[in-house]
């Protein structure tokens, strides 16, 4: 009788925390650097998600090893809907570059939403002599052995990004690793590496302003950003079939109540429809996804999809780590 008036009260208890959840501050998790693309993402989501969820929120930047320690804190986290996890197509890549990933990113996370789809582009040092992609490619194989490509650990986008490039090329570059795109494009601009692939989110400004030279994007097809138009795509410069795009996530930890995850489904909903989140967005070349993405049935099969995508990419390319 008295165990069954106490599940009772804990249940109640329970259930009235629910209701009143969010009621202190929800901290997101970026696994990667302050200052480069995933950040960038999370910050603006944060400001447009807060009216919504009704909370603060607080960005916690867990940068190292391609994304991999920060998703693994989230994974290990209380799962109450206070730390929550944005991240990217590193979600997909890690399983085939670590042989010891200590989380699984299918079955070890509650999926909220897809955020938005982001290009890439081929950047280089501002003092890089080529000023145009043909003068790129014949710069790159005159310093062959000697070019340095910097990108933000394995599991990173621009990791990804940089093998596929260099095995397009068939070439071998020394690769620099980062804790975000954040410090590597700061050693860029001041000339310490050479070349780069990085989300549109952290270099259109960049390029804008003349701080690094540009000389492709990823996608199959041109962009429309200003800053970004007049860029080939590597697809139609020799490169045939090139094509990454990458997208960002929101995930909270396995067992986090469906009440919970339903709330900031709903409130990630409404924050990507924020004309200025949207407007954001599109400057920087990104572009928000549908409102039927943002759903977790959806979400969590798209990563399914994702893993089976480059698992043959990343293990034909031999790239692995402990
Ligand atoms: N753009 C980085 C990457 O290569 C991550 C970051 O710093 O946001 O994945």
């Amino acid at each position: 009788m008295k165990k069954v008036l106490f599940a009772t009260l804990a249940l109640a208890a329970t259930s009235a925390a629910l209701a009143e959840y969010p009621e202190k501050p929800v901290t997101i998790i970026v696994p990667f650097a302050a200052g480069g693309p995933t950040d960038k993402v999370a910050r603006d989501l944060a400001e447009a998600l807060r009216g919504p969820l009704k909370a603060t929120i607080v960005i916690e930047n867990v940068g190292g090893a391609g994304g991999t320690l920060g998703a693994a804190k989230v994974a290990k986290a209380a799962p109450d809907g206070y730390t929550l996890l944005l991240h990217h197509i590193g979600m997909a890549t890690s399983p085939a570059l670590y042989r010891n990933l200590s989380f699984k990113p299918v079955e070890d996370f509650e999926y909220l939403g897809l955020i938005n789809e982001v290009p890439m582009t081929i950047i280089g040092k501002p003092g890089l002599p080529a000023n145009n992609w043909a003068e790129l490619q014949k710069w790159l194989k005159d310093n062959q052995g000697k070019v340095n490509l910097a990108h933000a650990g394995l599991g990173a986008a621009s990791h990804l990004c940089g093998l596929l490039f260099q095995q397009s090329l068939k070439m071998q570059m020394t690769t620099v690793p980062y804790k975000g795109t954040g410090p590597a494009m700061t050693d860029l601009m001041g000339g310490q590496v050479d070349v780069m692939c990085d989300q549109t989110t952290n270099t259109t400004a960049q390029i804008a302003s003349g701080k690094v030279k540009a000389y492709a994007v990823t996608t199959l097809k041109p962009l429309s950003t200003p800053a970004l138009a007049k860029l080939p795509t590597l697809d139609a410069s020799g490169l045939k079939g090139f094509n990454v795009s990458i997208w960002h996530g929101l995930y909270a930890p396995k067992g986090t109540p469906k009440a919970v995850t339903d709330k900031v489904n709903a409130a990630l909903k409404t924050a990507l429809k924020d004309p200025g989140f949207i407007k954001r967005e599109e400057d920087l070349g990104a572009v928000v996804v549908t409102d039927a993405r943002v759903n977790p049935a959806e979400h969590k099969k798209f990563v399914s999809d994702e893993i089976a995508k480059w698992t043959p990419v990343i293990k034909a390319a031999g790239q692995y780590a402990d």
